[in-house]
């Protein structure tokens, strides 16, 4: 059990059989929820094709806030020959805390609440969050579960049908297609607007956002080792928030885009080794969006793909995080018999080459 792993003294009751017999009916009543959930979504996108396509209203201040964001970042790209060499190292550190919290934090608890945390936990994922400078956690979390549950449709904030751009970029510089508002409004957002902790961090989201993003990342290099405030400003500040931003956007547009889709072939959503590496574990979005639970979100036993996880296994270790959701190998395999393209081979070959702390680590997990 996993709390047995976390230290704490839990006797076993359940038989190994009967254990596995409660997690693959956990996992079929899973499934009939998505499938429930995919029918609606099909139903969501038969109505928004019913309706008349609006010309979105153009929000000039975001393009033009985004596009000089850009050329800052740019120009920080010049600075990097003269920057000193571990201001760089930094710059990529602070991008990493901000990839924990957008990765951990704000997608894998917030969003999807793949696993449960104590408050010191949540207070770390939080403070994290706030250094990828993103919008409020109300915000992002109703976009990400309208996009999971209305995927690829008109209700989709970043819809890949409306193409590439629209998908990494131009969604934030237009109005909302009336249908993600419209199906934004059924989404279950009670866990998010009833946590303390997260009013909290909502009503003091601009100064956490301005100090944790960039006043103390800028500043660190110039109070630390005396590196020079421009430069500072230009790679730690606009290349590092650029960097990221560019990464987490890249999830919506490159894995809805070009990948293999070994579980659901059905779907959009693709699998990306690439954006996985510098994504810190979230390019497996087919899978992801066939088993959106899951805390890894992949069946790959690799850390150096998905470090996310490497972290949340550690913190599990620690006793911060507990009751990881995970998949079974053997419905994994029957989506991908069942659905998939045909392309998991590798898939297969990964799980048969889980590590051994691997396959502990999982079995523990049921319960
Ligand atoms: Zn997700
Ligand atoms: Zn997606």
């Amino acid at each position: 059990m996993y709390n047995v792993i976390m230290g704490e003294t839990v006797t076993e009751t359940k038989t190994k059989t009967e254990t596995d017999a409660t997690f693959e009916q956990q996992q079929t009543i899973r499934m009939k929820d998505m499938v429930r959930k995919r029918e609606k979504s099909i139903m969501a996108e038969e109505e928004s094709s019913q309706s008349p396509y609006l010309k979105p209203k153009i929000l000039w201040f975001n393009v033009i806030f985004l596009v000089v964001l850009h050329g800052l970042a740019v120009r920080g790209l010049f600075y990097l020959p003269t920057t000193k060499f571990h201001t760089v190292i930094y710059a990529y550190f602070v991008a990493t805390i901000a990839g924990f919290g957008l990765t951990a934090g704000i997608h894998r608890y917030f969003a999807h609440r793949s696993f449960k945390a104590k408050l010191p936990m949540k207070i770390l994922l939080l403070a994290c969050y706030s250094v990828s400078g993103q919008n409020t956690v109300p915000d992002w979390v109703r976009d990400h579960r309208v996009h999971h549950k209305f995927s690829d449709t008109n209700a989709d904030p970043h819809n890949v049908n409306r193409g590439f751009f629209f998908a990494h970029i131009g969604w934030l510089m237009q109005q909302k297609h009336p249908e993600v508002s419209r199906r934004g409004k059924t989404i279950d957002m009670s866990d998010i607007t009833n946590d303390p902790l997260i009013r909290f961090h909502t009503k003091y989201f601009t100064p956490l956002k301005l100090l944790l993003c960039f006043i103390l990342p800028i500043a660190i290099p110039v109070l630390a080792w005396n590196e020079n405030f421009i430069e500072s400003l230009f790679v730690v500040g606009f290349l590092r928030y650029v960097y990221t931003l560019n990464i987490v956007w890249s999830v919506n547009s490159f894995a809805h885009f070009w990948g293999t889709k070994p579980y659901d072939k059905r779907i959009r959503p693709t699998q990306n080794l690439i954006l996985s590496i510098f994504s810190m574990g979230e390019g497996w979005h087919n899978y992801h969006h066939t088993f959106p639970w899951d805390y890894r979100p992949s069946e790959f036993g690799g850390y150096w793909i998905n470090t996310t996880t490497m972290w949340l296994d550690f913190f599990a270790r620690l006793g911060w995080v507990y009751d990881l959701k995970t998949t079974s190998k053997h419905l994994v395999q029957q989506m991908a018999v069942n659905h998939g393209d045909g392309s998991s081979q590798g898939s297969k070959n990964s799980t048969v080459t889980i590590s051994e702390s691997d396959t502990s680590f999982r079995k523990n997990d049921k319960n």
